[in-house]
């Protein structure tokens, strides 16, 4: 919380009490027959304490962008829905049929514009980087998704209201009661409204219990009935879905494109030449089963993805263009501004990235290559900022994530997620699939390097585990290098060593003559390891609904007698770029149009001809410098 509202909240509460007593006096005085001289003056008195206290509240309310703010935001926001609906920049879908939450479609401007955004986003990354872009289905084998973690892990919390069984989501419902608070309710302390905003800066940081813990100790109830709500508890957001007649191969309707990309590594390397680094790209569609979709299109159930794995040595996260980055500044929002309730502040990214703000350069790369991305589109660069994600927000193999948000009427919405997720998806679809998803990297000179050995004595093993032995011979191998240095030192101790062997279920004791451990000088030839990656992922339905917002503005029609809702769109976005019309209405002049129109076709310019001679200009204009 800043200095301006402490002080405003602590003005306030202090002016509420003053109110309070003085009406108190006023009453006492009434109460014990006073003169009317000295009544009247502490009615004054009272009146001008009334007036302070509203002072205060106006001036309160314009620090935490409640009150008008907000109520400035919604006319806002219905204005820029109301045009795009009108106009049919998309359309909530099955609409006849009173629609489903969650489902949009995209009308004809609003197609334009989305392909649009995807033709920017292939020539900005795909084309640039020269990317492998792929295309895979979105009906996705249980198997897959198990691998990766989505059918155990892919969950958001929800609550439920206890009487009519109304599902909520745990951290919207603590989000809300905290917004709310803070915005209308006054008369709270500074300190809980710091609380308050401290419960908002760490909400997706929360466990399960602390968010329960919170959600009871606030007294949060159902919305909708002000029933008690059940304990939160997780929901799986994936679509399920059967594959094939039988009902025997389950699959599920993928809630990301990134999987297909991870699976077909082998052959996406090989396409490469075998060399590191190298990107592919995807974009599709990604099904998502949101417990209470709203905030239109920005939370829905079915979106369009871009996103794009770029797979990296992680023994060398350098990226030969981040000089071409380094100068941009832009918001950051680093994990620690963020818990010390600071706000997000310029930084340049070259020093981003040598302070360790960001942990490495190809991360920093496409942080920067995002931001001119979406700046170009005609996001305004001062409502955007990349923030970076809490220590439990971030998934516990990813070594460092930043959002791209946006601020729009609905707040700060995360729009891209870059994240450097390590080796955690190929690592994990080798060992499900048993397919190594490696790269190697060949020695100009072979290389010695010291490497463990463990030799099991197999006759010694055979003697003491009989039919066991085969099960402790590969528990042996399999131990990693502290477990095998531990055993040694063990030996040498004392010479046996309890050994836990987990497809026995059971401790044995290995005596010091059934295995060897040593380190060895090895000739190498190559280093064979699971690359890195770090995934950019766009939602291109939240960046479209953002941009709609940043380029719409309303003016006077000529004659003045209406407002007129204008999308101001840069030419790249905008879904028409230009009107052909003749000024007089005659046939050589229609002639002459349509021959203009038909080269634009030619050059592929969008446009639209009108030789009606009634032309009136569009209500929305597309394309400012078109
Ligand atoms: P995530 O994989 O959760 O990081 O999501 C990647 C991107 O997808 C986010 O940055 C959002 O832009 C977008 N996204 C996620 N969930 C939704 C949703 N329910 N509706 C629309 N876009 C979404």
């Amino acid at each position: 919380m800043d200095t301006s509202e402490k002080i405003l909240r602590q003005a306030f509460a202090e002016k509420q009490s003053a109110v309070e007593a003085q009406g108190h006096a006023v009453r006492a005085l009434k109460a014990a027959g006073a003169a009317k001289p000295e009544i009247d003056a502490a009615i004054e008195s009272l009146n001008g304490l009334k007036l302070e206290k509203a002072s205060i509240e106006r001036q309160l309310q314009a620090a935490i962008g409640g009150g008008d703010g907000s109520l400035n935001r919604e006319t806002f926001r219905q204005a820029v829905v109301n045009t795009l609906e009108r106009r049919l920049f998309y359309i909530p879908s099955f609409k006849i049929y009173r629609g489903v939450a969650g489902l949009y479609d995209y009308g004809p401007p609003g197609c334009a514009v989305k392909s649009n955004v995807l033709a920017f986003w292939r020539q900005h990354f795909v084309l640039e980087e020269n990317m492998l872009e792929v295309d895979c289905p979105c009906v996705t084998p249980e198997v897959v998704l198990k691998a990766s973690g989505h059918v155990d892990k892919f969950t958001d919390l929800m609550v439920k209201d206890e009487k009519t069984g109304t599902c909520y989501r745990a951290d919207h419902l603590l989000k809300d009661f905290c917004n709310e608070k803070l915005q209308k309710d006054l008369s709270i302390s500074p300190e809980k409204a710091a609380e308050l905003r401290h419960v908002l800066a760490v909400l997706d940081d929360l466990s399960s219990e602390q968010l329960g813990a919170k959600i009871k100790e606030y007294g949060i109830t159902a919305p909708d009935t002000k029933n008690p709500l059940s304990d939160p508890y997780p929901f799986n957001l994936m679509f399920q879905t059967s594959i094939g007649p039988s009902g025997l191969s389950p699959g599920y309707m993928r809630p990301e494109t990134a999987q297909g990309i991870f699976v077909n590594f082998k052959d996406l390397y090989y396409y490469n030449g075998n060399k590191l680094p190298f990107a592919a790209a995807q974009i599709g569609q990604a099904f998502r089963n949101e417990i209470s979709p709203r905030q239109g299109l920005l939370r829905v159930r079915e979106f369009t993805l871009a996103e794009i794995e770029h797979f990296v040595d992680p023994e060398n996260k350098s990226h030969p263009k981040f000089s071409e980055v380094a100068n941009l500044e832009f918001l950051m929002f680093p994990r620690e501004e963020q818990m010390s309730g600071h706000s997000a502040k310029r930084i340049p990214l070259g020093e981003a990235v040598s302070r360790g703000i960001v942990n490495n350069e190809t991360l920093g790369y496409f942080i920067g290559r995002v931001y001119l991305f979406l700046t170009r589109l005609g996001i305004d660069k001062d409502r955007l900022r990349f923030r970076q994600h809490l220590a439990n927000e971030m998934a516990h193999y990813a070594a460092d994530c930043w959002d791209a948000e946006i601020e729009c009427s609905y707040g700060w919405i995360e729009c891209v997620g870059i994240a450097d997720r390590s080796a955690y998806d190929l690592r994990a679809h080798s060992e499900k699939s048993g397919v190594a998803l490696v790269a190697q990297e060949k020695f100009l000179e072979p290389r010695e390097v010291e490497k463990l050995v463990i030799n099991p004595v197999k006759k010694e093993l055979g003697l003491a585990f009989k039919g066991n032995q085969r099960m402790v011979v590969e528990a042996l191998e399999a131990m990693n290098e502290k477990e095998a240095l531990e055993m040694k030192a063990t030996l040498e101790s004392k010479e046996e060593s309890p050994f836990y062997v987990c497809t026995l279920g059971k401790n044995v004791t290995i005596k010091k003559n059934m295995v060897t451990i040593s380190k060895e000088i090895k000739k190498e030839h190559q280093r064979v390891f699971t690359p890195s990656v770090i995934e950019p992922s766009f939602g291109i339905g939240r960046i479209i609904f953002c941009l709609f917002e940043h380029s719409f503005y309303t003016r006077p029609s000529k004659a003045g007698d209406e407002q007129l809702n204008v999308f101001r769109f840069p030419p790249l976005v905008a879904p028409i770029k230009c009107t052909v019309f003749p000024l007089v209405q005659q046939q050589q002049y229609e002639e002459v149009a349509k021959v203009i129109s038909q080269s634009l076709t030619t050059a592929g310019i969008s446009h639209k001809i009108d030789i009606t001679g009634t032309h009136v200009f569009p209500l929305i204009c597309f394309g400012s410098k078109g």
